[in-house]
């Protein structure tokens, strides 16, 4: 059984887009049982998003004044 620990860890590291198919079963499987993981991931998705779209403003260039 994966710990809440172990599941935040993965997740928050990144490392649960490259770990085994087990690993990612066990992840998949703490998260039906465990509502508190499961919340904490859709924070994290949302501000996953958040950042995406922040970086996006970033890269997207400054309007010009018109006053040259
Ligand atoms: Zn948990």
């Amino acid at each position: 059984m994966m710990t809440c620990r172990h599941y935040i860890f993965l997740l928050t590291s990144g490392q649960l887009e490259q770990a085994t198919y087990a690993d990612r079963l066990n992840a998949w499987q703490h998260r039906l049982i465990c509502s508190r993981c499961r919340a904490f991931t859709k924070n994290d998705a949302k501000l996953d998003d958040l950042l995406t779209a922040y970086r996006e403003r970033l890269m997207t260039p400054m309007p010009k004044d018109g006053s040259d």
